[in-house]
């Protein structure tokens, strides 16, 4: 069989997303912004297990990176990987869905690594949500 076209991967990996960054839910539609197919592990290839739809801010924050400091506690742990992982058992929204909130170490520090909470994007969101984009429903 061949291997499928670096097009048809990004297909995938988008739709599977719904079009949103898979860390911070960030909608490529809301944004504007072509959303990056990120290598959730760096040099191991483009297989779609280890393939994410990731926002501009998220993969720049994450980089290499594969762990960071859970700033709660100061130790050391993986970021959320995306396929092995679920969003909701590490990460909540708060009440006007403007801010995430890590549930777990995991949450925490890829919260903290990512950016995701930067002021920038805490106001969009609440520019999205009076909007009524904002948050998008994810696929299970
Ligand atoms: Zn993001």
């Amino acid at each position: 069989m061949a291997k499928p076209s670096w097009q048809t991967i990004k297909q995938v990996v988008y739709e599977r997303a719904n079009g949103c960054c898979e860390y911070c839910s960030t909608a490529e539609i809301n944004i504007g912004q072509t959303l990056h197919i990120e290598h959730i592990v760096l040099d191991t290839g483009d297989k779609l297990e280890n393939l994410c739809l990731a926002c501009p801010n998220c993969n720049v924050s994450k980089a290499a990176a594969t762990t960071a400091v859970d700033p709660e506690t100061n130790v050391t742990v993986q970021l959320f990987h995306p396929r092995h992982q679920s969003w909701a058992d590490h990460f909540a929204w708060s009440e006007d869905f403007s801010e995430i909130f890590g549930l777990t170490p995991v949450g925490r520090a890829t919260i903290s690594r990512l950016k995701m909470n930067r002021p920038r994007i805490v106001l969009a969101r609440q520019r999205w949500v009076q909007a009524g984009y904002h948050p998008v429903v994810q696929k299970s």
